[in-house]
């Protein structure tokens, strides 16, 4: 088995600027990318606040323009999971969906994290048949439908947003009666005329015949009124989950699952020649830019990792 000099598991923009770093120092990585390449900006409409793109650029776009960068350097690509990795020795084997396995001196995690669900009754069931955690991919299948979205942060007010492009009209049921989300978001949100907030509401139950989803059961948690409400779509936006199943306990990991870097401001992990960067690592800033910033310091950080090696 051919053994690389690195690995970089995940896509997102971490992945592949880690990716265009690592190609560039003639490292020749190897990136599994999963089957969804491009991480959770391939579900994003807009993307303003990316530097270099002053009327911003479609998520989807900025994935594959990253990908394509770090092609031309020398990156190769696998479209598969990972599904176990033996961190216990160098070379690290990395296992993959298929059976295949890799071997790989440094190892640079950019698994990123993936929408939350309420764990209510039939929700997994129910996606595609009205339940959805991205606007961006089914938006569309609700014009001039009603939608309730869940959620009171910045991905609830996007959302709810956009999906105003399509719904006649979209509620948002938040459980308080404040929104975490930043203000200009909120703002835009209160703005437009199709968004309605009901405030300290819970969702119980999603209500569905053989169509898909017909309504919601839902809570107030201040009057104790339960309520049913008609409704074509039910979109979660509550966050999100560190992608780190496959690590099974062989790295430090916080109470969220989230790696811990334990050498900072490096993107070291517990793991001498394991790397983390982007939102596997990060549930503070969780942004592309920022995600983009921590690939490039885990490349350069494995470089180096290599070199040491090799002077040793
Ligand atoms: P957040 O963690 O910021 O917000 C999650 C929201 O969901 C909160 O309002 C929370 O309620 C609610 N929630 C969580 N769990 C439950 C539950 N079990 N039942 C009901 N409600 C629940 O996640 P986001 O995905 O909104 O944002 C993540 C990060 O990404 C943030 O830093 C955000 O700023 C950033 N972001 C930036 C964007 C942009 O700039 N364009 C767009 C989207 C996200 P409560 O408030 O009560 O905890």
């Amino acid at each position: 088995m051919e053994t690389k000099k690195v690995i970089i598991v995940g896509s997102g923009p971490a992945g592949y600027t880690a990716a265009l770093y690592a190609s560039r120092a003639s490292l020749e990585p190897l990136v599994i990318e999963g089957m969804e390449p491009g991480g959770q900006l391939t579900t994003t409409t807009d993307v303003e606040n990316f530097p270099g793109f002053p009327e911003g650029v479609m998520g989807p776009e900025l994935m594959s323009k990253m990908k394509a960068q770090a092609e031309r350097f020398g990156t190769q690509y696998l479209s598969t999971y990972v599904n176990d990795v033996d961190l216990s020795k160098r070379p690290f084997k990395v296992t993959c969906d298929n059976g295949n396995e890799y071997l790989a001196e440094t190892l640079i995690i950019s698994t990123g994290a993936s929408a939350k669900y309420l764990g209510l009754p039939n929700e997994m069931e129910l996606i595609g048949k009205g339940v959805s955690a991205c606007a961006t991919c089914d938006g569309f299948f609700y014009r001039d439908k009603v939608i309730h979205v869940v959620g009171g942060g910045d991905t609830a007010m996007e959302e709810a947003t956009f999906l105003t492009k399509f719904a006649s009209k979209v509620y948002v049921l938040h459980r308080r009666d404040t929104l975490r989300a930043s203000k200009a978001m909120q703002e835009r949100a209160f703005k437009n005329e199709k968004i309605e907030f009901l405030w300290n509401t819970e969702v119980e139950e999603i209500l569905f015949d053989d169509t898909g989803v017909t309504g919601l059961r839902v809570k107030n948690n201040q009057t104790g009124e339960v309520s049913e409400r008609a409704t074509d779509g039910f979109f979660l936006a509550i966050g999100h989950k560190p992608n780190t199943d496959f690590l099974k306990g062989q790295i430090k990991v916080d109470d969220s699952g989230y790696i811990i870097p334990t050498n900072p401001p490096h993107p070291d992990t517990n793991i001498p020649g394991v790397f983390a960067c982007g939102d596997v690592q990060d549930h503070y800033y969780r942004q592309a830019i920022s995600a983009a910033g921590s690939g490039c310091m885990a490349a350069i950080r494995a470089e180096r990792f290599l070199e040491d090696m090799n002077d040793s």
